[in-house]
């Protein structure tokens, strides 16, 4: 027994180990935290992929309600955030790079206005999250990841941007880092009810298919998409709504404010 044929299968073994998913099976597989953003871009921050959609469109906004609860912020509470330092230090003009990274997010919040549940502040002691500039592109059969956010939680975490995201025109990046806000504030894909099961998520209000939280041309902020957000959390901060669908609802403080409130 010759000792090549072993470990030429033990090489092919390992490769084994790095074939990609193709296409159809990523579509099909509710754990690669992939979406569609844009025409053929996806943001990565909900926890699955999802079939494509078809004409199906709910009405209703959706809430995440993967924990079991639906995460909410409590009231009148900052979120600190801060440059991933080391991520920007990759590029020629950090400083610069900065400054236009602030001036997206300022617009982006300024369009969802009042309906913002949360404030933002630029303050890198004990930040709740940090963003990070990616310095290449995360890309596969489906395109490319332009963004990914977080949900409303107590952790630390990175709302990561992708140079993908910087090559779309201005208004695009903006309704990107729309988008990306509306997970901060506990948004899920418009689409997650019928698409991504396996990540439970909850209805509320009468949403259009017009929404910022949808993919493609559709992904705009609309007057009821405020509408709304501000309206679920006046409910809920209230103590008018406890719960939507069953599912109650939990508030979280960001992590610099653990302990405080
Ligand atoms: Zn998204």
């Amino acid at each position: 027994m010759s000792k090549k044929p072993t470990s030429q299968k033990k090489d092919a073994a390992h490769k084994a180990v790095f074939i990609l998913k193709d296409k159809d099976e990523l579509v099909k597989d509710k754990g690669s935290g992939v979406h569609h953003y844009g025409d053929s871009f996806i943001c990565a921050t909900d926890g699955s992929g999802h079939a494509t959609p078809g004409n199906k469109s709910p009405l209703e906004i959706l809430v995440d309600a993967s924990e079991g609860f639906i995460p909410l912020w409590a009231k009148n509470q900052v979120l600190r955030w801060t440059f991933d330092e080391l991520s920007v230090s990759y590029f020629k003009h950090p400083e610069a790079l900065k400054n236009y990274v602030r001036e997206l997010l300022g617009e982006a919040l300024l369009h969802w206005g009042d309906a913002a549940p949360i404030r933002f502040s630029e303050n890198a002691d004990n930040s709740d999250f940090q963003i990070d500039l990616r310095q290449s592109d995360n890309c596969n059969a489906h395109g490319c990841v332009l963004a990914s956010a977080f949900f409303p939680d107590s952790g630390r975490h990175q709302l990561v941007v992708y140079p993908k995201m910087f090559g779309l025109r201005r208004k695009e990046q903006v309704e990107t880092m729309m988008h990306e806000l509306g997970h901060v504030f506990g948004l899920r894909h418009f689409f997650a009810k019928i698409s991504e099961a396996a990540w439970p998520a909850k209805i509320f209000g009468d949403h259009k298919p017009f929404s910022i939280m949808n993919y493609g041309s559709k992904s705009v902020l609309t007057h009821e998409d405020k509408r709304d957000l501000k309206e679920l959390y006046e409910m809920a901060w209230r103590g008018d709504l406890i719960e939507i669908n069953g599912t109650r609802i939990h508030f979280v403080t960001p992590f610099h404010a653990m302990g405080i409130t």
